[in-house]
């Protein structure tokens, strides 16, 4: 009983945070952000989203992928991950329910974090406050920059902690990325 009552003024008291992107794959300017969002709530939910996609351009990791990519980066980093959930999201075709869809799949958040601006908007009309942490070099930490960076063998492990280079070079990430952007047209 008296377990029981702790653990509902702990809940009561813990201010979680929301972070949603692809991180296809994560790179240090979203542990950036993710720093940012540790020194200002308890825990942070990081929703892994589009997880029903892979072997894409745009999503060339699986969410399991990313999964291993985010906690390998986060134990690197020494961040502690009793503060971290890691839970992926699979997108939906309605864009309108989908914050309501997000709170089924996640446990109870009370501030979003983005720069997404449909995600911004889709949360904000939900109700929920938005905070857009501030862009780290976004220019050069950016997903697609990576990705590109890849295909074209010019250097990228600079841009990723050095736990993600392990974990992509572990399921040969750059060689799928590459083996999928080939075409079997004839010239
Ligand atoms: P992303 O991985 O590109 O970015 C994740 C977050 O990190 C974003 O807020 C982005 O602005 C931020 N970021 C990126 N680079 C940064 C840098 N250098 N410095 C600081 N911040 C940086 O992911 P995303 O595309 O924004 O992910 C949104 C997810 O939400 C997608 O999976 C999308 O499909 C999903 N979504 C789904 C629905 C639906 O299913 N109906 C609706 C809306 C959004």
């Amino acid at each position: 009983m008296w377990g029981l009552i702790v653990h509902e003024i702990e809940e009561r008291n813990t201010i979680r945070g929301l972070y949603i992107g692809r991180f296809q794959p994560p790179h240090l300017g979203h542990i950036y952000v993710l720093r940012s969002i540790l020194n200002e709530v308890n825990e942070v939910i990081i929703g892994i989203g589009s997880a029903q996609i892979s072997h894409t351009f745009d999503n060339p990791f699986t969410a399991g992928e990313r999964i291993l990519m985010f906690k390998a980066a986060l134990r690197e980093e020494g961040i502690d991950l009793s503060r971290v959930y890691l839970i992926p999201i699979p997108d939906i075709e309605m864009n309108y329910v989908w914050v309501r869809y997000v709170m089924m799949l996640v446990p109870p958040f009370h501030i979003v974090y983005t720069n997404n601006p449909l995600v911004k908007r889709l949360f904000i009309e939900s109700g929920f406050k938005v905070k857009t942490p501030p862009l780290f070099n976004r220019g050069t930490y950016s997903g697609k920059i990576i990705r590109r960076r890849m295909i074209h063998g010019e250097p990228w492990e600079h841009l990723v902690p050095k736990a993600v280079v392990k974990v992509i070079r572990e399921i040969r990430g750059v060689e799928r990325l590459k083996e999928i952007m080939k075409s079997d047209e004839v010239a």
